[in-house]
């Protein structure tokens, strides 16, 4: 430690040997003026402790400084200085003061700022990077919109009554869009959407990507039913705006589920499912179509629900059975096949007709079952018609999409054994939308491997274009019902026919016109070209004993037969 006295009045210091040592100042003289230290103390702090100290004896106070020197060496040390103020017996000024090295403490002093500052920077950065994951967690990383998460942080605390209405919107086709053009196409598609939802709100609403093709919308804003009616309309139609991508065009539509009106306190869960209603509903109303949540949904649900459990019920206990509806030659109007038409054999309330079941089934993803039991038992019940003698000339079933999209379907196929029945399949024209799914393309060419023929049902009702009949090649078109029926009575509907049976006779197509109810009916379809006729006329769709009283008995008066099945 070092010991300097300071005469203020005469300017002399004295210094101990420490100092001198520490200073490397010659010990020669014992005096030296306050200036001596000049050449030691850093040159930034001299001024400042020369002030401190003459500061200190001017107002004969103790002071406190701290200072830098260099040594000779060129390193430079911490110095502490404390000194008293004192009078010597001359009645000078002085001030006595011990100074230390505190150059290890300083250094201490420095890194624990240092490593204070690098803990404050990992700290910012561990903020920013949980920022960051907070933000990747509750946020969808294609569209950048909040996802379900999100959202239903958002819903634990909104549901106060501050929550005015929620829009759930899903898109359809959108599986289509992936599989043909592929997952660039899908998520470009994603991200207009989301482009799409964004500027149809306003900013205080909240959207989100709640799944796959799914997105909510939660509106803080007040709107009333006729500008939710107007928000879904908009949005509607700009998602199903045809969108570009590459070279190829593709269109999607939207079906939205509305719940107007939220009451303060209702559940997440309650909400979330009440949106999940309306837009069933909205679907069932055929798609591009906004529904409102309704109380009596739910009574539907329940409906459904039950009719879900009675048909899985079903299948296990074989309640569907065939029926069939004999179609004619137009010539000489003998049999020339069958159409299997399945009935479900409901326990309590009797036979019903697919239209009571068929969309519940394709719901529950069971058509693809229902088809391959119709067809097993037509084909079980030929066999038996044929071990009488009753040779049944074709026999036609339906084929759902599901079932056409079944990877197992040429394996099931090609376990059953049909020998020469000749056997075909009528598929629904809107399956064959031009983009349509490869599986379903490359199934219909093993079908035709397998020798089975492919019919296109409903002709006239959807859109397949020339290419896409050129493509899948069925041996016939049946014309549907829809333009048969009015067909007597309108020169127009007459030439469309006309034009479809041309087209079909060009490919080498048979036809047959469906909905065949008259005598006109018949005269006029056989005068247009069809070659085949079905419908009321002839019969309704009937049970395999009644369809053998038919086929068995060519010469049977046709009306004779029971027109009491349905
Ligand atoms: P579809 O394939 O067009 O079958 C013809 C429908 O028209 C049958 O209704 C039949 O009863 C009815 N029909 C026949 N002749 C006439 C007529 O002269 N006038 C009128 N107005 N209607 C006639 P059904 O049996 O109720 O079947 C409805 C639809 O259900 C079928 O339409 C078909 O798309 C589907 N379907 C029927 N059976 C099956 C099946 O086993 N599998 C699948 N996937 N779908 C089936
Ligand atoms: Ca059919
Ligand atoms: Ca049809």
């Amino acid at each position: 430690m070092g010991v300097w006295d300071y005469n203020f009045t005469s300017d002399s210091l004295q210094l101990n040997t420490w100092i001198l040592e520490l200073f490397k100042i010659k010990p020669s003289a014992t005096d030296f003026s306050f200036d001596v230290l000049k050449k030691v103390i850093h040159v930034d702090d001299f001024e400042r402790t020369k002030f401190e100290f003459t500061q200190a004896c001017r107002t004969r106070s103790d002071f406190k400084s701290n200072f830098r020197i260099t040594t000779p060496t060129g390193s430079m040390k911490y110095i502490r200085a404390i000194g008293s103020y004192y009078k010597n017996d001359r009645g000078d000024d002085c001030s006595v003061s011990v100074i230390w090295d505190v150059s290890d403490e300083k250094s201490r002093a420095h890194e624990i700022k240092r490593v204070k500052r690098e803990l404050e920077n990992r700290n910012n950065q561990l903020h920013e990077a949980k920022a960051k994951l907070e933000h990747l967690a509750l946020h969808d990383a294609l569209t950048g919109l909040p996802n379900r998460r999100y959202l239903e942080q958002i819903l634990e605390t909104r549901l106060d009554g501050s929550l005015n209405s929620l829009l759930m919107i899903d898109l359809d086709r959108f599986k289509s869009v992936n599989d043909t053009l592929g997952h660039a196409a899908g998520d470009a598609l994603l991200k207009h959407v989301a482009k799409i939802l964004n500027a149809s709100v306003m900013g205080t609403d909240f959207v989100a990507r709640t799944g796959g093709d799914e997105f909510i919308i939660l509106c803080f804003q007040h709107y009333t039913r006729l500008e939710l009616n107007k928000l879904a309309g908009k949005i509607i139609s700009e998602i199903s705006q045809p969108f570009e991508f590459d070279a190829d065009t593709c269109s999607i539509g939207a079906s939205l589920g509305v719940v107007p009106e939220i009451k303060c306190g209702l559940s997440a869960d309650k909400l979330l499912g009440n949106a999940d209603l309306a837009l069933y509903e909205a679907k069932q109303n055929g798609r591009n179509h906004a529904s409102f949540f309704e109380e009596t949904l739910r009574e539907s649900q329940l409906h459904r629900k039950r009719l879900a459990e009675e048909l899985l019920d079903g299948l296990e206990r074989n309640e569907f059975i065939p029926f069939f509806q004999p179609q004619f030659n137009s010539d000489d109007l003998e049999v020339s096949g069958l159409e299997v038409l399945v009935r479900w054999h409901h326990p309590s309330r009797g036979i019903l007709p697919p239209g009571e079941f068929l969309d519940a089934a394709t719901d529950l993803g069971i058509t693809s079952k229902i088809d391959n039991i119709v067809l097993n038992s037509a084909l079980f019940q030929a066999t038996a018609w044929k071990a009488k003698g009753i040779k049944v000339p074709k026999i036609s079933v339906n084929v759902s999409q599901q079932r056409l999209a079944d990877e197992h379907l040429i394996d099931e196929l090609r376990a059953i054994n049909f020998g020469d029945q000749r056997l075909s399949f009528e598929l629904v024209e809107s399956i064959f939308l031009d983009d349509a799914d490869p599986v379903i393309l490359s199934n219909i060419d093993e079908i035709k491997n397998l020798g089975i023929e492919i019919e296109i049902d409903d002709f006239g009702t959807a859109y397949t274009s020339l290419l896409s009949l050129l493509k899948i090649k069925p041996a016939c078109l049946k014309i549907d019902r829809q333009l048969v029926g009015p067909a007597v009575n309108c020169a127009q509907t007459r030439h469309v026919i006309k034009s479809i049976v041309d087209i079909a006779k060009s490919l080498d197509m048979e036809i047959i016109a469906e909905g065949v109810e008259t005598s006109d009916h018949i005269e006029l379809m056989g005068q247009l070209g069809c070659d085949a006729l079905q419908g009321y006329f002839f019969g309704y769709p009937m049970v395999a004993f009644d369809c053998e009283q038919l086929i068995g008995n060519p010469q049977l008066d046709l009306q004779s037969i029971s027109r009491m099945n349905i």
